[in-house]
């Protein structure tokens, strides 16, 4: 449910803001890292994605990406990615700022995309950065220039996100009307300051979850719905 008050920004909204994380995926078939199916044989993600996982064993962490990346390359969009697509058709400017790995947003042809956390199908050498494409193999690879450990290029836990790329996103948010959280648990930061800075600076902020949030009582409403009932929801509000 959404309240009136909620509709009328939306429809006067001229710039909309959306943050997404797992739950948008989620209809996809991809795994969150939070509640049901999100771990991997019993190792919590935090222990995967991190550079002391990697220290400790990179072919564990190798073998856990390699599990991820073909879960992914098998799903597709599903109807909440879809409806963010148009979503576009609405309003003057929709800006979409991702913490999904999974590449799905880009698929379907978002214009205003940030990547914050990379792309899982993108790899770097750990010793010196040299860039590389998607590697299929089931041992880990080194790099043939260092002899580094060769690890996915996306933000792990205890990473930074490079400066410009925040700068962006907070710009962002910033000039939100209407900001959007999508299927994000809101633990994870900087992204979970982006919906706070938007109201800070005017916005009305508005989350889709099947559960409330660390976020609910810090925002405008929560719709409580799957990412896709919820997009559903946004859009109709347009046909009124
Ligand atoms: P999270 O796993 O911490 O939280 C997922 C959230 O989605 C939860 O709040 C859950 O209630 C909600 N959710 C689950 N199913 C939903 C549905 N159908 N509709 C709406 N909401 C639903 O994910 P996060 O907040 O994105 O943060 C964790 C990190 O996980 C991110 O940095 C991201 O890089 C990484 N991650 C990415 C992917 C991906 O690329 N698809 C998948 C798993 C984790
Ligand atoms: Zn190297």
């Amino acid at each position: 449910m959404l309240s009136e008050i909620g509709k009328d920004r939306i429809k006067k909204a001229k710039v909309i803001t959306i943050l997404t994380g797992a739950g948008v995926s989620a209809e996809s078939g991809i795994p969150t890292f939070r509640g049901e199916g999100g771990l991997w044989k019993n190792y919590p993600p935090e222990d995967l994605a991190s550079p002391e996982g990697f220290k400790k064993n990179p072919q564990l962490v190798w073998e856990w990406y390699n599990w991820r990346r073909n879960i992914i390359r098998k799903a597709d969009s599903n109807k909440a990615h879809l409806g963010i697509k148009k979503l576009e058709n609405n309003v003057d400017n929709l800006y979409v700022i991702t913490q999904n790995v999974d590449g799905i947003h880009k698929k379907t042809g978002i214009k205003n995309l940030i990547e914050l956390h990379g792309n899982i199908f993108r790899n770097k050498c750990y010793k010196c950065g040299r860039p590389f494409g998607d590697i299929t193999s089931e041992e880990i690879p080194v790099c043939d220039v260092c002899g580094g450990y060769i690890r996915p290029d996306v933000v792990w836990f205890g990473e930074t996100i490079p400066a410009n790329i925040l700068e962006r996103s907070y710009k962002w948010s910033k000039r939100a009307d209407v900001f959007l959280l999508v299927g994000t648990s809101g633990i994870v930061y900087p992204a979970a300051s982006f919906p706070l800075y938007a109201k800070e600076n005017g916005a009305y902020v508005i989350e889709i979850n099947k559960e409330k949030t660390v976020l609910s009582p810090h925002i405008n409403e929560t719709i409580l719905e799957p990412a896709s009932e919820g997009m559903k929801i946004i859009l109709d509000i347009y046909k009124s």
